[in-house]
């Protein structure tokens, strides 16, 4: 079971290398304001994969809860979680084509879900803050 936890994670940092290098070419304008982490006030969401939840709780262990609508990682509009943002906090662009984000975070998910089926891992798809207050 441990060198089966060791490869979820690095599959899932992988598939961030990945999604990375991919956004780079989108050249997408950010000032990394903080505010999308906001999203009571921004008036978004995030949803997030179970590998991913997985691999943010193995490297930041034990997690915060999210009692309000800001992301609990978020402090003096700085993420502290960075190296292990979720897909959604890496691909969200507010002044980027929606179109080429859809179709990355399609991509992504295609690929997350692959992991799952590997790995016999169960795969699921959840809001933030359900995510963080249930786990
Ligand atoms: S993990 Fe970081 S980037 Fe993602 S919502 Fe939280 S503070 Fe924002
Ligand atoms: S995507 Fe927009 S709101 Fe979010 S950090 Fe960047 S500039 Fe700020």
């Amino acid at each position: 079971m441990k060198s089966k936890k060791k490869e979820i994670c690095k599959q899932v940092k992988q598939i961030y290398d990945w999604l990375d290098a991919e956004i780079k070419s989108l050249n997408a304008d950010c000032c990394v304001c903080g505010k999308c982490c906001d999203f009571d006030s921004f008036g978004h969401k995030l949803f997030i994969t179970s590998p991913e939840l997985y691999y943010f709780y193995e490297n930041l262990k034990p997690l915060k809860k999210m009692p309000a609508g800001v992301c609990p990682y978020m402090e003096n509009g700085k993420c502290t979680a960075r190296d292990f943002r979720f897909t959604g906090c890496r691909i969200f662009f507010c002044k980027a084509d929606d179109e080429k984000i859809n179709d990355l975070s399609e991509q992504a998910i295609r690929k997350f879900k692959g992991l799952c089926n590997e790995y016999n891992f169960p795969y699921s798809y959840m809001e933030l803050s359900k995510a963080l207050n249930e786990y």
